[in-house]
């Protein structure tokens, strides 16, 4: 799942947030103008791939949501196939790889499959592909657990603790029957039961796929503990949905977490990817194939920086989590889109508050922050690089 709500009130003062909104509603994303995609305007389709580099292969599976697709990635080994990421569970996706067994995979057996995050789309048919090749499969521990804990806890009734944790962000209360009867289960209907085993993945490890050494370069924030992989032979980076070149991803908090502040693990993780200086060509998880690593990394932190300084000044008065909407997004948040809106808006509120931006009061039933002190944009990547256990090791570290 990828996705940021989101446009921005003042959308003609502000420089163009392409977000998840945007893109369910039919438009095509323009991408952002600094990137260079160095396919043009070619994509994959069905069994039609594309060679990044001499054995690494590009396909995309279609989804069966707005985001109508995922990019998968196919690393050429002597006896078989390494696959990074797999579509979501069901018989479109299923389809799709049954093709290119067929007709790109050339008889040989997908020997590994890695999934850069749980999100249902990158995991979905891994235990499927697990069992179908009789792979190896690998991942990093807090994704899998949580997978696994997402996967076995799926419910008919949604969790007290979450619903909760909504009308404390301003939902009302009446809603309780109906949000509750939507159930726990999204997260097992798009995945296939998970691989019992897995090899686990860590930040700095190196594996050889296709030939080449990848290294595992951890982000945070959209998801606990994304891998992303580095090919240190190949000027070349497998982004996951770190790194999307036409979508922000979601970063939210959610019920199980109510404290979390995601938003400065996901400022920290890409702060950190700044000092990778190869130059890569970045094969994300959705959108085009491009080069501009630095260019990107810039501009998701700069879109977050710029939402938090509006933030800031909007919460002048004390709000409630929905009443910051306005400010936030661009247009009406209705549908999934509100679940999506409402983890992304805490976010943010919650890495002012982290800052010592924001004061918290709660009147018993809602929680509103009001700002405090001056922001001063400049400065609060520095300054959420000091928090409590948000910074990783620096990427020289791992690098050396
Ligand atoms: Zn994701």
């Amino acid at each position: 799942m990828t996705s940021s709500t989101a446009e921005a009130k003042s959308a003609s003062e502000q420089p163009k947030e392409e977000t998840i909104s945007d893109h369910r509603e039919g438009a095509v994303p323009r991408g952002d103008e600094n990137l260079d995609y160095i396919f043009g305007e070619d994509l994959p389709k069905d069994d039609y791939v594309i060679e990044v580099t001499p054995g690494v292969l590009w396909a995309r599976i279609p989804l069966p949501w707005s985001l109508d697709h995922i990019n998968v990635y196919l690393l050429e080994e002597e006896d078989g196939w390494t696959v990074i990421d797999t579509g979501a569970q069901g018989k479109t996706g299923r389809d799709i790889w049954e093709l290119l067994e067929k007709n790109v995979l050339g008889g040989k057996p997908i020997t590994h499959v890695v999934a850069t995050h749980l999100h249902p789309d990158h995991l979905g048919l891994a235990g499927w592909l697990v069992e179908r090749h009789n792979a190896k499969f690998s991942m990093t521990q807090a994704e899998y657990l949580l997978a696994q804990s997402l996967w076995m806890g799926a419910s008919d009734s949604m969790p007290k603790a979450e619903m909760e944790f909504m009308f404390r962000a301003g939902v009302s209360r009446d809603l309780e029957e109906s949000m509750s009867s939507k159930g726990f289960g999204h997260f097992k209907k798009g995945v296939h039961e998970l691989p019992y085993s897995y090899e686990r993945i860590e930040d700095g490890s190196i594996m050889m796929l296709g030939g080449k050494r990848w290294q595992v370069v951890i982000g945070r924030g959209h998801s606990p503990e994304h891998a992303c992989l580095l090919c240190l032979d190949v000027p070349m980076m497998i982004g996951g949905d770190q790194i999307l070149p036409e979508i922000t991803s979601n970063v939210s908090v959610y019920g199980r977490e109510p404290l979390g502040n995601p938003l400065a693990h996901w400022l920290s993780s890409l702060d950190r990817m700044r000092a990778i200086d190869s130059d890569p060509i970045v094969l994300p998880s959705h959108g085009r194939v491009f080069k501009g690593l630095i260019n990107r990394l810039d501009s998701l932190i700069d879109s977050h920086l710029r939402k938090l300084v509006r933030l800031h000044g909007w919460c002048g008065e004390a709000r409630s989590v929905t009443e910051t909407f306005p400010t936030l997004f661009r247009r009406k948040v209705t549908g999934m889109d509100f679940f999506l809106a409402l983890g992304e808006a805490t976010a943010h509120l919650h890495l002012l508050e982290s800052l010592g931006l924001l004061e918290r009061s709660f009147d018993g039933n809602t929680y509103s922050f009001q700002a405090i002190g001056e922001i001063d944009d400049a400065t609060i990547v520095d300054q959420v690089n000091l928090l409590p256990g948000v910074q990783l090791r620096s990427y020289q570290d791992i690098a050396a």
